[in-house]
């Protein structure tokens, strides 16, 4: 026996291995190896270990992620898109030269595809939708899931025009899917509220808060559409085909 010392060597790895995990799950990668160096001196001066750093920052990457991601559908997750939103604030310049739109669109009568296919059919259905979104996103732009069958396309360095196009794209795309193949009886719709900021930074509140009371003009339009403001004469219109409509509500505008 070696007496009082033998039991250092134990507590000090332990100390400077879990020091360096905190270290590297806060992304300071430096400071976490020279705990790692100092944890290997501490088991007789043995290499410090390259792979240990490299295992460390890729379990972190994976936790992040994780941490981002919707479990049904993999889609981005609430958070994820708050952080990001958040991170528009702090960095105006991130929404770029054009502002930043914000699209709400919600799975038109959902909870009628649940009652009619059963709940695990109605989740397969939200996944497909999550794919069809994420296809025609152009660079920058992201998806999240906003909660339960309603999703945020998040564009920024997008003026109205372009978020639009964007938007109607995707709900055409989503209303041409051959459905049929998941069930001969299936169709699915979606209808989104499109809404855009070009203050720097944006008012990011203003503009999810403006696009979900336009899902709700689209909404009552009959769905499957697409609605936006004006720019020129502050009325509500719908994109695409869905423009002919002959009713299309006209919500107040919020203020900010
Ligand atoms: P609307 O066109 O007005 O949006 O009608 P809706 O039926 O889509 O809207 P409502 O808010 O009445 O119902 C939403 C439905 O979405 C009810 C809820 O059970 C379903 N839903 C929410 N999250 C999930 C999910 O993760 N999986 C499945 N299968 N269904 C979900
Ligand atoms: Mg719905
Ligand atoms: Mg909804």
């Amino acid at each position: 026996m070696v007496g009082s010392t033998t039991g250092t060597p134990p507590r000090a790895v332990a100390r400077h291995t879990a020091a360096a995990e905190e270290l590297a799950a806060e992304g300071r990668w430096e400071e976490a190896y020279e705990h790692l160096r100092a944890a290997m001196r501490a088991l007789g001066g043995r290499p410090a270990p390259t792979d240990e750093l490299d295992r460390l920052r890729r379990e972190h990457a994976e936790a992040r992620e994780l941490s981002r991601r919707d479990s049904l559908t993999d889609s981005y997750n609430r958070r994820y898109l708050d952080e990001r939103l958040l991170a528009l604030l702090d960095a105006p310049v991130r929404s770029g030269a054009l502002g930043l739109s914000v699209a709400i669109v919600d799975a038109d009568h959902f909870k009628q595809i649940n009652d009619t296919f059963g709940h695990q059919f109605g989740d397969r259905v939200l996944q497909r939708l999550v794919t069809l979104l994420d296809a025609g996103l152009p660079d920058g732009g992201f998806c999240a899931r906003y909660g339960g069958e309603e999703f945020a396309l998040v564009l920024p360095d997008h003026d109205l025009e372009a978020a639009v196009r964007v938007c109607e794209a995707a709900r055409d795309r989503i209303d041409r899917h051959p459905w049929a193949e998941l069930d001969p009886g299936l169709r699915v719709t979606v209808s989104a509220g499109v809404a855009h900021s070009d203050d720097q930074p944006p008012e990011v509140e203003q503009v999810v808060g403006a696009a979900d009371v336009l899902l709700y003009a689209a909404k009552n339009s009959g769905r499957n559409a697409v609605a936006f403001r004006d720019l020129r004469t502050g009325l509500v219109r719908l994109a695409g085909p869905a423009g002919r409509r002959r009713v299309i509500p006209q919500p107040e505008r919020t203020t900010g």
